[in-house]
């Protein structure tokens, strides 16, 4: 079954709101095994959403229309689908009886022009909305379906769930898409790509790359009868994907690296602190994004200029020798956060964020060190990309290390 979306409103072609509404609606006819081939924005305009509704009526099974169902006069869907119908609409007298029961409830006169919200054409039946004014049209015609259902999020969202998906299921029949997604922190998108390369070719189930802000995700998808096959094939193929790609992989859909991290210092009793200085604190605040992390993250001391840096233990002579945007900084910073704190582990992170140079360093280089029971490691970069992900990209790379470093404990012992 083919379909597309017609997401109606001239706020959405002039970039005052965002097509949630379609978002939405296609995650969830991917989960229907529908196949979504067109998503399109009109204007509250009688003449481009008639020929946009004809277009669609020629060249897929079923068109799924959101916003334009309101009472005013640029509320215009019902009236481009009786056009493109060649169809009249006629007042319901259970519509109208309805929606002047909605307003006498609430106290309020109803006004005459929203009348409209109460007529159907011959092809269509009523989609009742619990939560709104405006009923969406269920239409059937020649073999086609059409669905429309108000702008407003909520609205559309319980009139989907409760109404249209159940049809929609029964009429699709064509099985459903499950999908999975793996996080990766450490590889760049192409590098992840080239490891998993074997598996990007397979049809079904898929394999796609997506570089995130927290890392490279891969997103599985598998196409079935039903969704218990579907999964299973998902299990089969992860078990392929992790065997390439698995010393990265660091979690599925919404866990984070810093959660994954905080369970791993948790289960080994050790404590983390951090010396930031071109990150400012972010790299504390990722640390707290975790719930329970007291148990483990000791805190932070964000030195800013060099004479903080020294007061809290980078000796004089690594700065005076190598200056603060140093390899050499950053691991002295990350031994002396662990013995001011007293932790297991210090991380530090130096570097230049942007956009201007700073002793004689590009914009973008960083170096981030990591401190673990007296063993040094420190990894540095040069990103060339905005202030705010050069001190992101800095914060995964310490969580990366900490995260890899805590792997290799556990692999020790
Ligand atoms: P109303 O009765 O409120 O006029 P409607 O069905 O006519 O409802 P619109 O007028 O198109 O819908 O949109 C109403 C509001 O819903 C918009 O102002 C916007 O906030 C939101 N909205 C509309 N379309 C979308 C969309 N595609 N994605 C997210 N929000 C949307
Ligand atoms: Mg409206």
């Amino acid at each position: 079954m083919k379909a597309e979306i017609i997401a109606v409103g001239t706020e959405l072609l002039l970039g005052e709101i965002l097509d949630t509404n379609s978002q939405y609606l296609s995650q969830q006819m991917s989960g229907l095994g529908i196949d979504l081939y067109y998503i399109s924005h009109i204007g509250d305009n009688h003449t481009r959403l008639t020929n946009a509704v004809l277009q669609a009526l020629d060249r897929s099974d079923l068109l799924i229309m959101t916003g334009g169902l309101g009472p005013t006069e640029d509320d215009l869907t019902r009236e481009a689908i009786a056009a493109a119908l060649g169809e009249t609409m006629e007042v319901q007298a259970d519509l109208e009886n309805h929606l002047r029961t909605w307003y006498f409830r609430r106290n309020r006169p109803m006004p005459e022009r929203n009348i409209k919200q109460a007529t159907l054409i011959p092809s269509a039946t009523t989609i009742p909305n619990p939560i709104g004014t405006a009923p969406g049209w269920w239409v059937e015609t020649n073999g086609k379906y059409i669905a429309t259902m108000p702008g407003v999020p909520v609205e559309m969202r319980k009139m989907w769930e409760e109404q249209i998906l159940p049809k929609l299921q029964i009429i699709a029949g064509t099985g459903v898409i499950a999908t999975r997604t793996l996080k990766t922190v450490g590889l760049g998108e192409s590098a992840a790509e080239e490891v998993v390369q074997p598996l990007i070719r397979s049809t079904n189930p898929t394999l796609a790359t997506y570089a995130k802000n927290d890392g490279v995700h891969l997103r599985m998808g598998a196409k079935a009868e039903s969704r218990d096959v579907a999964e299973k094939l998902i299990d089969d193929f992860e078990v392929e994907v992790r065997e390439l790609i698995g010393d990265w992989v660091y979690g599925y859909e919404d866990e984070t690296l810093s959660a994954v991290v905080g369970k791993l210092m948790k289960d080994a009793g050790l404590t983390v602190g951090t010396m930031e200085s071109c990150t400012g604190g972010l790299l504390a605040s990722y640390f707290t994004d975790a719930a329970g992390s007291s148990a483990y993250f000791k805190g932070s001391l964000i030195t800013y200029t060099p004479v903080l840096k020294m007061q809290y233990g980078v000796p004089p002579e690594t700065i005076e020798k190598y200056g603060v945007v140093s390899e050499e900084c950053a691991r002295a910073m990350a031994s002396a956060v662990r013995l001011a704190l007293g932790t297991d582990v210090g991380i530090s992170t130096t570097g230049v964020a942007g956009p201007d140079a700073l002793e004689d360093k590009r914009p973008g280089t960083c170096f981030v060190a990591m401190d673990f029971q007296g063993e040094v490691s420190v990894e540095s970069a040069v990103w060339s990309t905005t202030r705010m992900e050069v001190k992101r990209r800095a914060v995964m790379d310490g969580l990366n290390m900490l995260w890899q470093g805590l792997k290799a404990r556990a692999k020790a012992s």
